[in-house]
């Protein structure tokens, strides 16, 4: 890592925290910022978390960090008034610095912010059992549905049209028309695959357009290392709040799946291997709609169906985009990699759509029995 123990330590000084750091180390498995953990050498004072925000990615560091203070603030009101919650350890918390403000600069115009450091936690990279699908969806589900009485308006689009399926696919058909790599010849049969599926895909962008669709505050990387488990691994807290932004319901629920759902990774070059882990769907499912029950449309549930079809299928044109462009977005390690990449992500949309009813049918069996259960209580 390239930063010093005196660079950090010098970062830190901004910040209002209480007692002295012991030690510094490098944290966490994320892709996107850089993580330390900061042991206080007094553990009557808190440990913290310091993170460099990835401003390549995050243009308006100010704007992001107003969401997540925003976002944060009103999951700490809603939790207060929720018996037997704990929401010090169940949303994240902004540490400032000691002038008040919520980010520090420092002079290689690097953005850094600290949080709490929420202890005895722990996050896995990968759902393995039924009980984790669980506890993710379970953990999403409450996080949309204590944000579903905030106005979605308020927040700032961290990445502009992130989930915009217009827009994805226009960059991929201007990156087709330049073909600055001379790739496209390569790809018919993937480009193929797109086109017949544009007017589908554009599904959920039209219901929300025509006003059937609620913009929501939603989370947008709803990957299971995003979620906190307590020592029994029960879903604590949801982290990584860069990308909560306003959004459709379904991106969310379907960019977990696209993971959960997937036998093999998402670059696994036998096709033969990518299958549909559906107990795992199911799992997903029960634990999200048992806490998005309370706030969900008719045509919101519909909806979910639809995400499960969009991400796969979105990531399959970002891979496909990049690869046409001759690699310049995403890192590969091999020749051909975003290719490998488009057609498992081809593959897996070719497996969902194949048991499409199945999928619909689980989603509306689990709806419908949290409906009727409720409706026998009251
Ligand atoms: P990235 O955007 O790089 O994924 P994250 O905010 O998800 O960054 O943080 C990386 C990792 O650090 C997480 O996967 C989690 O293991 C850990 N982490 C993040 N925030 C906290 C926190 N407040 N308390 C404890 N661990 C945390
Ligand atoms: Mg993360
Ligand atoms: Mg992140």
């Amino acid at each position: 890592n390239q930063h010093t123990p005196q660079h950090l330590s010098a970062i830190i000084d901004a910040f209002s925290i209480e007692g002295t750091i012991a030690t510094i180390k490098p944290y966490g498995s994320g892709h996107i910022n850089d993580t330390f953990y900061l042991k206080n050498e007094d553990q009557t004072h808190p440990d913290y978390l310091l993170q460099r925000i990835n401003h390549a990615i995050f243009k308006d560091v100010p704007a992001l960090m107003d969401n997540v203070k925003k976002v944060t603030e009103h999951l700490r009101k809603k939790l207060a008034a929720i018996p037997d919650s704990n929401p010090k350890k169940q949303v994240l918390t902004i540490i400032p610095l000691k002038n008040g403000l919520l980010y520090f600069k420092d002079v290689d115009g690097n953005y850094w912010r600290m949080y709490l450091y929420l202890t005895d936690t722990n996050s896995y990279d990968l759902v393995e059992k039924e009980i984790q699908a669980f506890e993710g969806g379970k953990a999403f589900g409450r996080f949309q549905a204590l944000l579903s009485d905030m106005d979605a308006t308020l927040l700032a689009e961290t990445i502009p049209d992130f989930h915009n399926i217009e827009m994805r696919l226009s960059r991929f058909y201007k990156a087709w028309s330049t073909d600055i790599a001379k790739r496209r010849d390569e790809v018919n049969e993937e480009t193929d695959f797109i086109n017949k599926r544009v007017d589908v895909m554009k599904s959920i962008l039209n219901l929300g357009k025509e006003g059937h669709l609620s913009l929501r505050i939603t989370h947008n990387d709803t990957k299971f290392n995003n979620v906190l488990l307590d020592a029994n691994d029960k879903a604590q807290c949801v982290i990584d709040l860069d990308t909560v932004m306003p959004g459709y319901v379904a991106y969310d629920f379907g960019d977990a799946i696209r993971t959960i759902i997937n036998s093999a990774s998402e670059d696994e070059k036998d096709l033969n291997k990518i299958k549909l882990n559906i107990p795992l769907f199911e799992a997903y499912t029960k634990g999200y709609l048992s806490e998005a029950d309370k706030f969900l449309s008719a045509v919101e549930v519909d909806s979910l169906m639809m995400g499960v079809l969009l991400i796969p299928y979105m990531q399959a044109v970002r891979f496909l985009t990049d690869y046409i462009e001759g690699d310049v977005y995403y890192k590969t390690n091999f020749e051909g990699h975003n290719l490998q990449r488009t057609r498992a992500q081809i593959q897996l949309l070719k497996e969902i759509e194949a048991e499409h009813d199945t999928l619909v049918g689980i989603i509306d069996r689990v709806y419908n029995e949290l409906k009727n259960a409720t409706t026998l209580i009251s």
